[in-house]
C-alpha cells in the first residue's frame, strides 16, 4: 500500500484497501481483518504486529503456517522454526526486478515445506548467495511497484495448497 498521504493516493498493494486506509495509514492486518469479517462476521482472529522472535508461543500452536515475508533471512528463520515444531510451512514470495531496458520482470513462488521432506535449502530456493544478496535486490522496482495482481495469483495458489493439506 502506498504510504503517501496525498488525496491522490491509490492503494496499489492490498485488496480491500481504500484511499481512506492510506490517509489513515491503517495497518494491512487491520484491513485484512475487516475484509474477513465482511465474509465471516463470527470469525476468530488474532491480529498482532510483532517480530517473529516475539511470536513463538502463538506460532507454535498453529497447524500450518503461511508466510508472505519480504526477507529471505526471515524465511529461513520461519522455516527453521516450523521444522523444529513439526509444522508445515507454505511460503509465498515475489520479487520485481528492473531489466536493462527499464521494464520490470516479476518472479514469484509458492513453496510447501513439510517436516521430513526437502526444505527450502534442499530445494535450492534458499542459498547462501541469495541470503547474502537480498539486501541489494529488494526494492529494485522502486518504492511503489504494482504488485497486487501477482500477489493475488500467488496467494490463490497457496490457499489451494493449504486446502489440499487440511482436507
Ligand atoms: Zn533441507
Amino acid at each position: 500500500m502506498r504510504t503517501s498521504t496525498s488525496s491522490q493516493a491509490i492503494p496499489n498493494r492490498l485488496i480491500n484497501g481504500t484511499n481512506a486506509d492510506v490517509r489513515k495509514r491503517r495497518a494491512k492486518t487491520k484491513i485484512a481483518v475487516r475484509a474477513i469479517r465482511r465474509l465471516q462476521p463470527d470469525c476468530k482472529h488474532h491480529r498482532a504486529l510483532w517480530e517473529v522472535e516475539d511470536a513463538c508461543v502463538d506460532l507454535a500452536g498453529c497447524d500450518v503456517i503461511m508466510g508472505a515475508i519480504d526477507s529471505f533471512c526471515a524465511r529461513r528463520d520461519v522455516e527453521a522454526f516450523c521444522r523444529r515444531h513439526l509444522i508445515p510451512y507454505i511460503d509465498i514470495g515475489m520479487d520485481v526486478q528492473q531489466k536493462s531496458d527499464g521494464k520490470h520482470q516479476i518472479f514469484g513462488q509458492v513453496i510447501t515445506s513439510i517436516p521430513g521432506e526437502p526444505c527450502m535449502h534442499c530445494m535450492g530456493f534458499l542459498t547462501e548467495t541469495v541470503l547474502g544478496l537480498e539486501a541489494q535486490k529488494y526494492g529494485a522496482a522502486g518504492g511503489q511497484p504494482q504488485v497486487v495482481w501477482p500477489n493475488g495469483i500467488l496467494a490463490s495458489g497457496a490457499v489451494g495448497l493449504l486446502v489440499d493439506m487440511i482436507i
